[in-house]
C-alpha cells in the first residue's frame, strides 16, 4: 500500500474570498455583529460600573476572548481547567474558573493554572477547598475562592447560610486561598422568554444573592465581588446593585434559542453565528436535504432555523444530514443556505474554526483552540 503522507487536506476559506466560496458545513461569525454585541454589552457594563468576565465556553476560542478583553472585559470565565489552557497560552492572565472541580488530576491543574495566571474557582464543598487549600499552600501559589450559593437553579451551590459560613471558615485556614466574594448564576431564568418575566425572575434571584451577602456582612466578611449573570439576565443583573461582576457567554452570537426571546430593553444583541451549508440532495419533490447534521450543529434547543427565507424549513436533523421542508417546487439542488443554531456553546464545540466574514468576504479565520476540551 502507498503511504501518502502529506495529503493535506484543501483550505476550508481562503481570506479575502466571497463567503460563497467557503467549503461546507463551515461556522460563519458575521464580525458586523458580533463587534456590535461586543462593544454593547461592555458599554452597558461601564455604565453600571460593573466588571464584565465574559465566560469563554460559549465560543472557546483565544482571539474572541483577546478581542473581548481589548474591548473592556477584566478577564474570562471558564467552565473547565482544560478549557482555560489554549487561553493562558495566548497570554490571557484572569480566569475564573465558574464550576466546582473534584480530583487530584483536576487539583493538579488549578495549581499548575495558577503559576501563570490570575486564578480563581467555585467550591460548594469544604472536601474541595481543603483539597485545594493544601495544595496551593504547599506549592506557594494563591487562588481566589467564591463560594457558590443557589439563588434558585438547583443545580451547584450551597443552599443554607450555615453551609456557606462553613466554607468561608475553610477558606481562611489556608494561605494558599484567598476569598474573593460569591458566584451566584442561575441558568434557568436565562430564556425566560417574556422580557417582564425574566426581569422579574432576576431581581427574585439578585435577592436571594443579596441575604448571602448581607448574612456575611453581619458576620464581619465582606464580599468584594458578587459574580453572576449570563445573557438574558445581564441587562437587569447589572443595575441591580448586588452583583458586580457580568459572566455572559451567547451575547456575542445570539443563538437561535436567545433570539425567540423578547429582547425590548436598551440590550437588543444580533445574531452573529451562522453554519453555511449546502442543498445536496432535491430528489423528490417538496424535500430538500442539506449537508449539516448533528455532527455540524447542537438540537438541544431545537433544530436550526434557515436564515432569510421563509419557505425553507428544518424538519429533521441526522448525523452529516439536515431535512428541509418546502413550498417553492424548483430544483434547488447546490443552493447554499445559512443556518443558525439553536444553541451556540455546544455547536462552537464542534468546529475547529470560525470563518469570519463581512459584507460578505472572508475577513478572517479564528481558531477554535479550546474545542473538545472538557476535563
Ligand atoms: N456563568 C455560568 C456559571 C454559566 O453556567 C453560564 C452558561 O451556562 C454562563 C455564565 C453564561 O451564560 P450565557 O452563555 O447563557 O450567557
Ligand atoms: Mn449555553
Amino acid at each position: 500500500m502507498n503511504m501518502v503522507a502529506d495529503l493535506a487536506l484543501p483550505p476550508l476559506a481562503t481570506i479575502g474570498a466571497p463567503l460563497s466560496t467557503v467549503s461546507t458545513p463551515a461556522l460563519l461569525l458575521d464580525l458586523d455583529a458580533f463587534e456590535a454585541n461586543v462593544s454593547a454589552m461592555a458599554t452597558m457594563a461601564s455604565k453600571a460600573g460593573v466588571a464584565l468576565r465574559p465566560h469563554a465556553k460559549a465560543h472557546k476560542s483565544s482571539a474572541i476572548s483577546q478581542y473581548q478583553i481589548g474591548a473592556g472585559a477584566v478577564g474570562i470565565c471558564c467552565q473547565k481547567l482544560t478549557e482555560a489552557y489554549p487561553f493562558v497560552r495566548a497570554g490571557i492572565d484572569n480566569i475564573h474558573i465558574s464550576n466546582e472541580f473534584v480530583g487530584a488530576d483536576k487539583v493538579e491543574m488549578a495549581i499548575h493554572l495558577a503559576r501563570h495566571v490570575a486564578l480563581s474557582i467555585c467550591v460548594d464543598h469544604v472536601a474541595q477547598v481543603h483539597a485545594v487549600g493544601q495544595a496551593a499552600t504547599a506549592a506557594g501559589v494563591r487562588i481566589g475562592v467564591f463560594p457558590e450559593v443557589d439563588i434558585g437553579q438547583g443545580r451547584c451551590g450551597v443552599e443554607s447560610e450555615d453551609a456557606l459560613a462553613a466554607l468561608v471558615d475553610a477558606i481562611a485556614q489556608y494561605d494558599g486561598l484567598k476569598f474573593r466574594g460569591l458566584q451566584a448564576y442561575h441558568g434557568g431564568i436565562q430564556h425566560v422568554a417574556g422580557w417582564h418575566a425574566r426581569r422579574d425572575a432576576a431581581a427574585q434571584s439578585a435577592d436571594k444573592a443579596a441575604a448571602y451577602v448581607r448574612f456575611l456582612e453581619a458576620r464581619g466578611v465582606r464580599c468584594p465581588v458578587v459574580t453572576g449573570a449570563g445573557t438574558g439576565t445581564a441587562e437587569f443583573d447589572a443595575f441591580s446593585g448586588v452583583f458586580t461582576e457580568l459572566q455572559p457567554g451567547s451575547y456575542i452570537f445570539l443563538d437561535g434559542h436567545y433570539g425567540s426571546s423578547e429582547w425590548i430593553g436598551t440590550h437588543k444583541p444580533r445574531h452573529g453565528l451562522f453554519i453555511a451549508a449546502t442543498i445536496m440532495s432535491s430528489a423528490k419533490p417538496g424535500k430538500l436535504v442539506c449537508d449539516v447534521g448533528l455532527k455540524g450543529v447542537a438540537v438541544d434547543s431545537g433544530l436550526p432555523r434557515v436564515h432569510g427565507t421563509a419557505d425553507l424549513h428544518c424538519s429533521a436533523v441526522n448525523d452529516e444530514h439536515a431535512m428541509l421542508k418546502t413550498s417553492v417546487t424548483q430544483d434547488r439542488l447546490g443552493e447554499r443556505l445559512l443556518l443558525i443554531p439553536g444553541h451556540c456553546d455546544p455547536t462552537c464545540n464542534l468546529y475547529d474554526q470560525f470563518v469570519c466574514f463581512r459584507g460578505g468576504i472572508v475577513e478572517d479565520i479564528w481558531a477554535i483552540d479550546a474545542r473538545g476540551l472538557s476535563q
